[in-house]
């Protein structure tokens, strides 16, 4: 299996380049030359957290030389209310993170900034700087408002779920908050209000939390492709927040895109031995392309470890869970799935080429 991990000590140009070196050097060039997308971090929950305890200029210190190593262009930042500021402070909190993302961005605007539009998105591009989308993870924030929807599209939102899991005043959710045990029980009336106004305001619709029940829902009652920014496949690891492959056949249909988790519990391995973390990674990738078509799959990592660490522990999480260990790992998975037979053409749009598409339509 493909590490990456090794060094030669002879010097540069003595030495003969072992084949994972070769392959690495290839993933890297891969992502310098196309488009690179994660479709779910929790950025912005963890730089307000930061900040209330005083850090400063967090996503400059924490991540962006991680970014360019991965050559990263687009990436979607979940704004993630943690139970405990539920229901009375989800909306201070919601735009409060909101906020905090934009005001620690504004020193490195020339290099990562928040993007609204087709054309914010087009001359990111361009001008080789990271483009940040914001999406909900569940609209507590809104309580039952759905005036409020429209307010955090003003507020640059353009995408949400549903629910993250715990039940609210839409769908019941893949589990109760904390538990990990599935639960039954669909979307409710507003919940299907919403879809359709998301819809109408050009916000697409995420279903990575949702549970079989709401998942057949929004079947029925969405027009629009929606993604699941950050779900495996259940065949490879039974996991309740797993996608069946009828789920993901379903989706694809539909024009959506499914990114990868690398979450080690969601996945199904350990973060070491690196190597079975990211031959796990790989198999569910190559089983999602198997089902869903090479033009429905992304990334979406999950990665958590930063926002664990700047949070009270949530009960349920364990530490240091993602199976990459930050986004400068990104070519190193790459460079496994090239190892494995990926075609080139395949990996391109798995980096980034079809949440990019995705998105463009999204916010066109
Ligand atoms: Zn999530």
């Amino acid at each position: 299996m493909f590490s990456g991990l090794s060094e030669s000590k002879a010097a540069p140009l003595k030495r003969k380049w072992k084949m994972e070196e070769i392959l690495l050097e290839w993933a890297r060039a891969i992502h310098r030359e196309n488009p690179v997308v994660d479709a779910h971090f929790d950025l912005a929950a963890e730089v307000y957290n930061r900040r209330l305890h005083g850090e400063r200029n967090v996503v400059e210190r924490h991540y962006l030389q991680h970014f360019w190593e991965a050559g990263l262009n687009v990436c979607v930042s979940s704004v993630f209310v943690p139970s405990k500021d539920l229901p009375e402070k989800g909306l201070h909190t919601a735009i409060a993170q909101i906020e905090a993302l934009r005001e620690d961005l504004e020193p490195i605007r020339s290099e990562v900034g928040i993007v609204t539009g087709r054309e914010e998105l087009e001359q990111a591009l361009g001008r080789g700087r990271i483009g940040i989308l914001l999406s909900l993870e569940g609209l507590d924030p809104i309580g039952t408002d759905l005036y409020l929807l429209r307010a955090f599209y003003d507020l640059g939102v353009r995408g949400a779920g549903l629910t993250w899991s715990r039940p609210n005043a839409f769908a019941r959710g893949c589990c109760p908050a904390g538990e990990m045990k599935e639960i039954s029980g669909g979307l409710t009336d507003l919940g299907r209000e919403a879809v359709a106004k998301m819809e109408a305001l050009g916000m697409y619709l995420d279903v990575s939390h949702l549970n079989n029940d709401g998942f057949g829902d929004v079947l029925e009652c969405a027009a629009r492709p929606f993604a699941a920014s950050h779900s495996d496949a259940w065949t490879v690891h039974a996991d309740y927040r797993n996608l069946r492959d009828d789920q993901i056949e379903a989706l694809a249909a539909r024009g959506g895109v499914i990114g990868l988790n690398a979450c080690g519990t969601i996945a199904g391995a350990a973060p070491y031995p690196r190597e079975a973390a990211l031959e796990c990674l790989c198999r569910h990738v190559e089983h999602l392309v198997r089902v869903a078509g090479e033009e429905h799959v992304g990334f979406g990592f999950d990665l958590c470890n930063g926002l664990s660490a700047s949070m009270p522990r949530l009960s349920f999480e364990t530490e240091e869970d993602d199976l990459l260990l930050h986004h400068g790992e990104m070519p190193l998975l790459s460079a496994a799935l090239l190892e494995r037979g990926m075609t080139e053409d395949t990996l391109i749009g798995l980096i980034g080429g079809n949440f990019l598409r995705y998105f463009r339509n999204v916010l066109s």
